[in-house]
């Protein structure tokens, strides 16, 4: 296992006091170790989880020559070069039951969709392009068909031996179905992550206790549970810890005996008197960032090592403000958990959109504004930043259906600019 040192070695230009989001996103990458354990799993129930192995096609899909049409099946050497052509049927094909009679030169077979392809017939005319002849044979007006159309090929959408679905990739409805057409009933995938959390701070309260002078009910924990909701993976609440070393070492330690990853909120930022920091330090390797982002300066990431354990769990410690907690979160916690779970990770599609407004914005860090993207009259993507961007003020984030990326080199905006947009769609 290397050590933070070595890691940070390799991240140029590391620099734990103005850390770029690049480089941190980079170290975390680095550091975070893949689940290792596979467990199989009925196919329905492999639905979101991580694919363990490769998939590799036992069998031809489709497994024969089929048409992708009602209609008639003929071979294409029969069709007159100019002029109509007329063919006798020599019987019928459907869905799950072959013709088998011989088919004689000049004939075809009606063919329903997804019947195999009878014995040297190669083309397919949709039913409703011909018409039935006086003699009981059928018409093909000229042109209506070239060689080949109208049939799908045995192998065409998977052939045996090759690779269907790749390690690493999170099982979405479509790799369901394309499972089951591989007749795969058992799907090895790796198990769940589990995260343990709490947050940190004397002056929060818990839902239902009453709200003393100077103190905020924890919702933290609330945005960090519905996040790593929705990343699937095991949760452990562990709830508000005071500020108070003993319970803080209590925590750590219960919370990095039973998870893979243990994230925080609060208790990391420079001038911080409490404890959380020191306990941090002792149980484990830990850094304390303070990286070239806004909302979201202070962060500690490590490994958390109590004493007779037999391995580390990953540190994330966030830090307290409710806004900061959430945009470090999908900074960095959330690819971080998804690599750790064995996903290849694909970085967030981003929108371009136009700025309604100008935008004030200092180059050498990143920042991340809360926006409101709608379709503008001329049909483009605009955003609108949702009033103050207070690290403190969950609303805007609650409003919000993207944020706006103010990438690390980038200064102020004009309105009518483009700039970057995260969706929240199918994120939060
Ligand atoms: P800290 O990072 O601990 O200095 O906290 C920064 C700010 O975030 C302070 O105003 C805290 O009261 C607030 N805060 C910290 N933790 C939470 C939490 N779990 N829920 C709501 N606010 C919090
Ligand atoms: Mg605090």
């Amino acid at each position: 296992m290397q050590s933070l040192d070595d890691i940070a070695a390799c991240v140029a230009g590391y620099d734990p006091n103005a850390l770029p989001v690049a480089q941190a996103q980079e170290f975390i990458g680095r550091l975070v170790p893949r689940v290792q354990a596979v467990e199989s799993l009925a196919l329905r129930s492999a639905l979101g989880r991580v694919l363990a192995r490769d998939i590799v096609s036992p069998i031809q899909v489709p497994s024969h020559d089929n048409s992708a049409m009602d209609g008639y099946a003929l071979r294409a050497a029969d069709m007159a070069a100019d002029g109509d052509t007329l063919i006798g049927v020599a019987g019928t094909a459907l869905a799950g039951a072959q013709f088998r009679g011989r088919v004689g030169p000049g004939q075809g077979v009606h063919i329903m969709t997804g019947a195999v392809m009878p014995d040297g017939l190669d083309t397919v005319v949709p039913q409703e392009f011909t018409r039935a002849a006086p003699d009981g044979r059928i018409c093909i007006p000229a042109g209506t068909v070239s060689a080949g159309d109208n049939r799908r090929l045995a192998g065409e959408d998977l052939a045996r031996g090759e690779v269907a679905l790749t390690a690493g990739r999170t099982i979405t409805p479509a790799d369901l179905g394309l499972l089951a057409s591989l007749g795969q009933a058992e799907i090895p995938v790796f198990r769940r992550l589990r995260v343990a959390f709490f947050s940190t701070g004397d002056e929060l309260r818990s839902i239902g206790e009453p709200l003393d002078a100077g103190c905020v009910y924890d919702s933290n924990r609330y945005t960090l549970w519905g996040m790593l909701q929705r990343l699937g993976v095991e949760l452990i609440d562990m709830g508000v810890v005071r500020d108070d070393p003993a319970a803080l070492r209590e925590a750590f330690t219960q919370a990095a005996a039973s998870a893979d990853a243990v994230i925080t909120s609060g208790g990391v930022s420079v001038g911080e008197a409490d404890h959380t920091k020191q306990v941090m330090r002792d149980l484990g390797e830990v850094l304390f960032w303070k990286i070239a982002m806004r909302p979201g300066r202070p962060m500690a990431i490590g490994r958390l090592h109590p004493a007779g354990q037999a391995r580390p769990a990953m540190l994330f410690g966030l830090p307290g403000n409710p806004v900061a907690v959430m945009v470090t979160f999908y900074a960095f916690v959330r690819d971080a958990l998804l690599a750790m779970g064995g996903a290849t990770v694909q970085p967030l599609p981003l929108l371009r959109a136009v700025s309604t407004e100008a935008l004030r914005k200092k180059p050498g860090r990143t920042e991340y504004q809360r926006g409101i993207v709608s379709q503008g009259d001329d049909g483009r993507w605009q955003v609108q930043i949702t009033g103050a961007q207070g690290s403190g003020i969950l609303r805007s984030m609650s409003q919000a259906n993207g944020m706006v990326v103010l990438h690390h080199a980038q200064g102020h905006v004009a309105a009518g600019d483009l700039v970057d947009v995260v969706p929240f769609n199918g994120l939060v």
